[in-house]
């Protein structure tokens, strides 16, 4: 589904991801997770089309879309500074982002569809700011999801919700995730977030991949 091959990106003399290559199939969770500064965020916008990268490939569902510009790849976009636009109700807020991908479908009835998949079907008149916290994220993901996206990215997606609030959203998103069954590359340096919610963790250093496999292997070997 998604195939990232030997992507490295240089900030001037900085080596920011250094020949990076890693596989998704269809229907992952997974995760990449390091310190910050290791070039998370990096890899996240190269495979958004938001960053050209200085060497490498990225192939989404059997295309090289390394050059394609954000719109002409159907990928949906949760990140920390992503936020909602806040002029916008909670409905147009999905709508905008429906015309923006040119979404091939009744738009209503996503928008009702994905509303409800993230129990916000009471608060479609709303505008972002009279929204909770959890509840602005909720919006975001049904946002990023009501297009159907080939895969979703999310950066950071529970930073700066209380430790309770995070618990219970890491569930919820993973529940949503399988339900709509797309494959969802997510970014953390919060060990504890990548174990409780991945099928596989990416391990990153410094741009390198350290190590790559699933929770239960990574972290209870010998
Ligand atoms: P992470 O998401 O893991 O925190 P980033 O991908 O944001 O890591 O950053 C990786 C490295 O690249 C860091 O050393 C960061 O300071 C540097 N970096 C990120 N963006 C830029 C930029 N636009 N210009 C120069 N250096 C950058
Ligand atoms: P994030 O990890 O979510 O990208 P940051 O605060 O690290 O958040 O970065 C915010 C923005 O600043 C990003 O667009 C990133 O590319 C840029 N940036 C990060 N580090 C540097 C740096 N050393 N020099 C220039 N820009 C940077």
């Amino acid at each position: 589904m998604l195939e990232v091959t030997d992507l490295t990106k240089h900030y001037g003399s900085l080596v920011a991801v250094d020949d990076l290559s890693f596989r998704l199939e269809r229907g992952d969770f997974a995760t990449l997770l390091g310190p910050s500064g290791c070039g998370k965020s990096t890899t996240l916008h190269i495979i958004a089309g938001l960053l050209e990268p200085t060497d490498g490939q990225v192939r989404l569902r059997d295309e090289d879309v390394t050059t394609l510009p954000p719109n002409e790849r159907n990928i949906g976009l949760v990140f920390q500074h992503s936020a909602l636009f806040p002029h916008m109700t909670v409905e147009e807020n999905l709508r905008f982002g429906l015309r923006l991908q040119e979404f091939d479908g009744d738009h209503d009835d996503q928008i009702d569809r994905f509303l409800n998949l993230v129990q916000m079907a009471e608060y479609g008149d709303h505008k972002p700011t009279e929204l909770s916290g959890g509840q602005q994220r909720r919006i975001s993901l049904a946002r990023a999801l009501a297009y159907e996206p080939d895969i979703l990215l999310l950066d950071e997606p529970l930073t700066g919700l209380d430790r309770v609030l995070r618990e219970d959203m890491r569930n919820e998103i993973r529940k949503i995730q399988e339900e709509v069954g797309v494959t969802t590359l997510h970014v953390t340096h919060d060990q504890t977030e990548a174990l409780s919610m991945s099928d596989r963790i990416i391990v990153l250093d410094e741009g390198e991949k350290q190590q790559e496999g699933g929770p239960t292997e990574l972290y209870e070997k010998p």
